[in-house]
């Protein structure tokens, strides 16, 4: 049995978007700058594919810049708002301890800078509090950036809560949306977001692709100097299969939406409920308010690497976190930040589904890391020392 249960790292894509990019890989590959009838055609599929996914986040075609994914999209969005900060001698910025890299290290260069950064303390349960944002921003905030749903454990923010405090005191807010697109609901608009990224291949699209949502007036930097495409904002030969893969994959999961969220949450409360009878476990994030796919478990006693090499040998694709954390030995950023010590973080489990995964599947997987766990504790000495009451356990 093969069972990937990966998709917070990367989903497979669908048959649709594969079938959207077919013709811009074979016939219509003309450059959309070019002014013959060949470019004009890309650029005709291009115009169409920024309206479909500017309709799908509440946005104007004009406001969706395309970039090679989540991580750039984040870069330019952090980026852009400080240079507009700086010009107006703000130079405090907010974020949360538990945002992705690609907005931490962004943060740690413009610290560097001189920019200064409050990294807002997580809740045990993975939520950032509207009012924590509220009492941070001082005079000199120039942007706020929390994202949307947290791609380890999967907990969803109070994001348009927090868009109305940073609107009402005249601060940018950014959302790395990268986990909610195609799962959540989003409407830039209404949810008061004035910087947004996405990325293609969290949604059965393709790698390589995402959008950097910039509301209407705002001045965005430029990260990738060059020519002229996407009006200035973004030099380089647009990806124009990729970008009309990406639009088939969220027009798909936007239709689907609500259908998928309701199978995948039974598969997940399952899994959850399952590996609860584990002793000396625990859940990261909260039970409710977390992705539809997502689980995240700490056994003590363990390691997660070695974990993870077990399952694979009984065909389960697992994770410990994030995927750009694994092969480094520190333990999870965003679990150490919800409070966990440092041993307990060490043997965290991420298991994030998808509508294509079963019933069965589940059922198997309960009963491998049940074996595995066992396994693992039995040869392993701290284990044995917290069951001699050498150690006191953490996990009750
Ligand atoms: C995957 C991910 C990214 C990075 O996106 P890429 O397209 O892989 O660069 C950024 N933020 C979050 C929350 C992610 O899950």
């Amino acid at each position: 049995m093969k069972i990937y249960l990966d998709n917070a790292a990367t989903t497979k894509m669908s048959k649709t978007a594969i079938d959207a990019m077919l013709p811009y890989l074979d016939t219509v590959y003309g450059n959309p700058s070019s002014l013959h009838s060949a470019g004009q055609g890309a650029a005709e599929a291009l115009w169409q594919a920024r309206q479909r996914i500017a309709d799908r986040i509440g946005a104007l075609p004009e406001e969706i810049i395309f970039t090679s994914g989540g991580s750039e999209a984040d870069n330019q969005a952090l980026l852009s708002a400080a240079r507009i900060g700086q010009k107006q001698g703000k130079r405090h910025i907010i974020s949360t301890a538990f945002e992705h890299h690609a907005v931490l290290h962004t943060l740690k260069k413009l610290e560097k800078e001189g920019f200064e950064v409050t990294l807002l303390d997580v809740h045990e349960n993975g939520i950032i509090l509207p009012e924590q944002v509220e009492k941070t921003i001082r005079e000199d905030t120039c942007l706020v950036t929390v994202m949307y749903a947290n791609n380890e454990i999967g907990t969803i923010q109070p994001i348009k809560e927090i868009g109305a405090i940073c609107r009402t005191k005249g601060v940018l807010f950014h959302t790395d949306a990268v986990q909610a697109a195609g799962h959540l609901y989003i409407d830039v608009k209404e949810q008061n977001i004035d910087l947004l990224s996405l990325s293609a291949h969290k949604f059965h699209g393709p790698k390589g692709i995402g959008v950097l949502y910039a509301r209407k007036g705002i001045k965005i930097t430029t990260v990738i100097e060059g020519g002229a495409q996407e009006s200035g904002r973004r030099a380089g030969t647009e990806n124009i299969p990729a970008i009309m893969g990406m639009a088939a994959a969220l027009d798909e999961a936007c239709t689907h939406m609500e259908t998928c969220a309701r199978r995948v949450r039974i598969l997940r409360d399952k899994l959850i409920a399952g590996l609860s009878q584990i002793p000396h476990a625990v859940l990261n994030g909260d039970a409710e308010k977390r992705l539809f796919g997502n689980v995240n478990f700490c056994f003590e006693g363990i390691e997660g690497e070695s974990l993870l090499l077990l399952l694979d040998d009984k065909g389960i694709c697992a994770s410990s976190g994030s995927a750009c954390t694994s092969g480094s030995l520190d333990p999870s950023h965003v679990l150490l930040a919800i409070g966990r010590a440092h041993d307990i973080a060490h043997g965290s489990l991420r298991l994030t589904l998808s509508e294509e995964n079963t019933e069965e599947q589940i059922d198997y997987t309960i009963q491998a890391v049940n074996e595995v766990v066992t396994y693992l504790r039995s040869i392993s000495p701290i284990w044995r020392d917290l069951v001699n009451g050498k150690k006191e356990f953490m996990i009750t």
